[in-house]
């Protein structure tokens, strides 16, 4: 097989950028491609495991890997700086490191928080959307129970969680097992501790049965957690979030604050792409930029539609559709360097699992309910796959959760 030399850029190191190189380079070999990755950070964290880490359940470290570790240095340069701008027309891309040119371009530039313009929730709230903020969550939460003995102040001991979606509800499932430890640590009666979550909606969890819903709710609320649904948050300030109830505003007081009620596609998209809304670009089928057939756009910046028509939707971005992305865009470069037609992404729903703590959880799988357990096990083994597939046996087995 004979290609034609390109050079393809590819911008961030998250699960559909990481695992798009991870397939190209078994693909291709030196001579077909000139493949740069770029990435800010030198290492690729799995975004689904950082609210372990927020809840102090996972120390960071054992939630990120070297991004030298999966890529091989003979096929792929990998260059850690930030990406400033991306110049369609010059086909240049602009760095902390310097300028980029490009035949063949990637665009996996992952998430970011998205606080919908709420009053004060970017300045008094904490987000979880990398490590960092991750651990400063966290810390804020134990600093607050340590000082709870000095202060007495019952707002030490209140811990705000906005937004009741997939990243709020395994938030609160690793908090329900965290808390009650940190509280034994400094000597605090856990039943003092008020956990509560505030959600928009009538109804979390849309994407699961009633029953399974119920499930988790209960569970949470059996070990103390209160929710607050229908309830949205109109803003955020040093005493913590104010809501609405019944068209009148009201104070909820706490000291750790935690906001999980959305993420958005990176900033860079709306200076790069028209049309983009909440940094996500609506892709062709092939997951190409419209007019731009070298451009592919994946990952949480990509609106990949689940159908024709005014009533398709958006596929939720999850760490499993990423990777297909990233899968597929590997497969289409492939044909076009070999001069064939490239093809449409159709996405493989294989189900979903949210877990609750290290032992518990609920899902649906191949169309099938879990819970309790089972959907535990489950979630061990998404997650351990989602290391295997990226970065092979040894990597899993350093990194994944099943041994
Ligand atoms: P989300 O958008 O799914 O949920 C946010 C929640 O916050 C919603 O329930 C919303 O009603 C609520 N909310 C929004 N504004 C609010 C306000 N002002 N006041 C109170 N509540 C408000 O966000 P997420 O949970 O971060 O998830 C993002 C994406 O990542 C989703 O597609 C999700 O499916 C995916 N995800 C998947 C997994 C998994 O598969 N295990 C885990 C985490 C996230």
């Amino acid at each position: 097989m004979s290609f034609e030399r390109k050079k393809i850029l590819v911008l961030g190191a998250g699960y559909a950028g990481l695992q798009m190189v991870s397939d190209l380079q078994k693909k291709l070999s030196f001579q077909d491609a000139d493949i740069t990755l770029i990435n800010k950070n030198e290492y690729h964290y799995e975004s689904t495991w950082l609210h372990e880490t927020a809840a102090g359940t996972m120390e960071w470290q054992d939630g990120v890997y070297p991004i030298n570790k999966v890529i091989d240095a003979q096929k792929v340069v990998f260059v850690p700086a930030e990406v400033t701008a991306i110049n369609k027309d010059e086909q240049t891309v602009e760095t902390t490191h310097g300028n980029f040119d490009y035949d063949i371009l990637v665009v996996a530039l992952g998430f970011e928080s998205e606080t919908f313009g709420i009053d004060g929730m970017a300045d008094h709230a904490h987000s979880i959307v990398n490590p960092q903020t991750a651990v400063k969550a966290y810390r804020e939460i134990e600093e607050n129970i340590a000082n709870y003995k000095r202060s007495n102040d019952q707002k030490d001991l209140s811990i705000l969680v906005g937004g009741a979606g997939f990243t709020g509800i395994e938030y609160l499932g690793e908090l329900v097992e965290s808390v009650p430890e940190l509280c034994e640590k400094y000597g605090v009666d856990y039943n003092k501790v008020n956990i509560t979550c505030v959600e928009a909606a009538p109804k979390m969890l849309p994407m699961f049965p009633e029953n399974l819903v119920q499930y988790a709710m209960k569970f949470l609320e059996d070990r103390g957690v209160k929710f607050m649904v229908n309830t949205p948050i109109v803003a955020a300030n040093e005493d913590g979030f104010v809501v609405e109830v019944n068209d009148e505003k009201q104070q909820l007081e706490a000291n750790s604050v935690i906001w999980t009620a959305g993420v958005r596609g990176s900033k860079l998209m709306d200076e790069t792409f028209e049309g983009v809304k909440r940094g996500r670009l609506v892709v062709e089928p092939d997951l190409t930029a419209k007019g731009y057939d070298n451009i592919y756009v994946i990952g949480d910046v990509a609106a990949v539609m689940n159908g024709e028509g005014e009533n398709a939707r958006p596929y939720p971005t999850t760490a499993q559709i990423a990777m297909q992305l990233g899968e597929h865009t590997a497969k289409n470069i492939e044909l076009t360097l070999k001069g064939e037609k490239k093809e449409p992404f159709v996405f493989s729903d294989k189900g979903t699992v949210c877990s609750l703590g290290s032992n518990d959880g609920i899902g649906l799988v191949l169309g099938r309910e879990i819970k309790g357990k089972k959907a535990a096990f489950m979630k061990r083994v998404v997650d351990t796959r989602a290391v295997f597939k990226i970065g092979g046996p040894l990597l899993a087995y350093s990194k994944g959760k099943m041994f």
